[in-house]
């Protein structure tokens, strides 16, 4: 069965699409820790990250690096954090959160609750920056 990012991927579950090329796609984390918290993901569907191949894994990484730099010229930030967990969703992804301080990296603590609206305008304003 498909999981649920290979759907978004798809488009038979919605998303707000931020990229995407021929082996990845990117989209905002619906539960955000931090406003621009975004979601890089293989279009391979591999549960954990390190068994992707070789190819496959680099092609995400640089697709992350390409997105990353998108996302810091659209949402003011320190930096843009880095993480991947993998332990809600069977299909590899890397988080990607803009950061003030260390703790906007804390899965821990309650997420943001955004309007459509604002998703939608935060996707479109990474998206312009690519
Ligand atoms: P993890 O697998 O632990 O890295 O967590 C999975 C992440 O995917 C969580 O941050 C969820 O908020 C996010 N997520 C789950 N379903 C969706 C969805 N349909 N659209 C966007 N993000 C999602």
């Amino acid at each position: 069965m498909a999981t649920i990012f290979t759907k978004i991927i798809n488009g038979e579950i919605p998303c707000y699409k931020v990229a995407e090329d021929e082996k990845n796609f990117a989209f905002l984390d619906i539960n955000p820790l931090a406003k621009g918290h975004v979601l890089v993901v293989p279009k391979t569907e591999e549960d954990y990250i390190f068994n992707l191949s070789e190819e496959d894994y680099l092609s995400l990484q640089a697709f992350a690096r390409k997105v990353a730099k998108a996302l810091k010229a659209a949402v003011p930030c320190q930096r843009v954090g880095v993480a991947v967990l993998g332990m809600e969703v069977p299909h590899a992804h890397i988080h990607l959160v803009p950061l003030q301080s260390e703790a906007d990296l804390d899965f821990r603590k309650t997420k943001l609750s955004l309007s459509p609206d604002e998703m939608q305008q935060i996707a479109n304003s990474i998206a312009e920056k690519l």
